[in-house]
């Protein structure tokens, strides 16, 4: 499938009259062509955005409100479509782009329609010197730059926000998974959004993403990627003092103390190491375990993790898909040697998995178990964001903090234990913007998301992200 630029409401062609081609991971063939756009795409985008800016800003929330549900409406219309779109796109299983990907786009899209209306501006009594209010105004053009692993999920998760309060947006989704971005357009477009309001670029990012960050009338960017690229932003913004909301990488511990819910952690912890071939940024890639029952946990977790099903992702008995990408997968592949050099032991997993026919080429991996490690090595310190887990025994809570504090990461951890005392004391020492007791990934799109140090800078999420896309504005009359 080739797609196209999404412009002033038109799909176009990129101005280099290149194009790069797409892999399907599930078969590591090339199955389509994305426009290679460069500056001239973004310029004209910009410019679409620019001159949509004053009507769309100048409509009530109520008016824009009604254009995003309608947006919502038509994902929820195009849902199997979409879900398969993404599937082939990224590798992940059909299921999880069914029941979780697309709706939460849908959802994205209902959430900040809905939360725009009751998002009220403060006014101040003074009493007799008079009374001030607060106004919060839409920034101009935001532009939005969002990863390939959960695609179009964290590309409404941006976009949404940004238009329900008054922006116009430039947005850019990974080049590795374009396609339901793509398609957004128009839905959009359906949904009776007018032209130039959301503009969609495809490319490279240090082409496309970094000719948006460098672009003086773009006064916001809101990226979600690996924490390098975060960087490279921020060096680009800073002397802009442009907004920015970076949501970067993690190594997010998962802490299991003996009094738990064995059962129930074992369940959710398969989930929560593997779901999505263990490229989401909140899964827990670093698993401590009390000393007492870390020899009952390592024979549980392997004997479930061996029976994980890899296959094609639009297979009903996948469990887990394709890893995204040829690059990707070698990475991940030299962690697990990497691994081995600094003392592991491979439990389960941490071999290629080669399926027949149509897949043999495809990009799957063992879900891959590991021990024997040093917390400050660099497999436990550095991101992997695939199906690779590490075990570490531990034996008092001042312990495992420092190991769980010990990256330079800081996103999201779990906790299990069923002493309430120790987990709120834990939750509130552990180093993560996003805590989870007793489960994992249950998500309330009110609450601020997003990581601590290299994690991250800034929340999304509720009236965090609403505000990220305005300016406050106080405003004092005397009377
Ligand atoms: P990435 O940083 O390589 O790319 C992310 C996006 O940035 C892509 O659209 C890419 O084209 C673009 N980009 C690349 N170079 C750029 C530049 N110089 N200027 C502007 N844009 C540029 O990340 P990825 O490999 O697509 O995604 C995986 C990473 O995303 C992991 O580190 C993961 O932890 C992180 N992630 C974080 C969250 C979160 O909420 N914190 C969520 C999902 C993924």
């Amino acid at each position: 499938m080739d797609i196209q630029n999404f412009i002033n409401g038109q799909y176009v062609d990129p101005a280099s009259g290149q194009w790069l081609d797409n892999v399907e991971p599930a078969t590591g063939k090339v199955y389509g062509r994305i426009p290679d756009s460069d500056e001239r795409d973004v310029e004209e985008a910009v410019i679409a955005a620019k001159a949509a800016f004053p009507a769309w800003a100048a409509m009530t929330n109520k008016q824009r409100s009604d254009i995003l549900m309608k947006v919502s409406r038509g994902i929820e219309a195009r849902l199997p479509e979409l879900a398969a779109a993404e599937s082939r796109d990224n590798g992940k299983p059909l299921k999880l782009a069914t029941r979780v990907d697309i709706p939460r786009a849908r959802d994205n899209f209902a959430f900040f329609a809905t939360a725009i209306l009751h998002d009220s501006a403060e006014t101040h009594d003074m009493g007799e010197s008079g009374f001030n209010y607060t106004l919060r105004k839409p920034l101009g053009v935001a532009g939005c730059i969002s990863p390939w692993n959960l695609p179009l999920y964290l590309f409404t998760w941006k976009i949404a926000p940004a238009l329900a309060s008054g922006n116009t947006v430039v947005a850019k989704p990974s080049e590795v998974t374009p396609v339901t971005a793509a398609l957004l357009g128009e839905i959009c477009n359906e949904a009776g959004m007018p032209p130039g309001v959301l503009n969609i670029i495809h490319g490279l990012g240090g082409k496309v993403g970094a000719a948006m960050t460098v672009h003086p009338d773009t006064p916001a960017i809101s990226f979600t990627g690996g924490t390098t690229t975060g960087q490279t932003i921020a060096r680009t913004a800073a002397p802009m003092f442009k907004k920015l909301s970076l949501e970067l990488g993690g190594k997010n511990p998962n802490i299991i103390f003996a009094d738990c819910d064995f059962e129930d952690m074992l369940n959710t912890t398969v989930a929560s190491s593997f779901a999505n071939q263990g490229q989401i940024c909140l899964c827990g890639s670093r698993i401590f375990i009390e000393r007492p029952i870390y020899e009952k946990f390592k024979e549980a977790f392997v004997e479930r993790v061996k029976k994980l099903t890899v296959g094609p992702p639009n297979k009903e008995t996948t469990k887990v898909g394709a890893l995204v990408s040829k690059p990707h997968i070698e990475k991940v592949q030299s962690y697990i040697e990497l691994a081995k050099e600094e003392g592991g032991t491979v439990l389960t997993g941490g071999n290629r998995v080669v399926l027949e026919g149509e897949y043999s080429e495809g990009f799957y991996l063992e879900p891959t178990v590991i021990e024997g490690l040093e917390y400050t090595c660099r497999t436990n310190q550095e991101e992997i964001f695939g199906p690779v887990v590490t075990l570490t025994p531990f034996d008092t809570e001042e312990e495992v903090l420092t190991m769980a504090n010990s990256t330079m990461y800081g996103l999201a951890a779990t906790i299990w234990t069923s002493d309430l005392k120790k987990a709120h004391r834990v939750g509130s020492l552990v180093e993560s913007g996003i805590v989870w007791i007793n489960c994992w990934l249950v998500r309330d799109l009110r609450t601020p998301f997003g990581g601590m140090k290299n994690s991250g800078v800034g929340r999304e999420g509720g009236f965090e992200a609403l505000h990220f896309f305005t300016e406050t504005k106080n405003i004092c009359v005397k009377l």
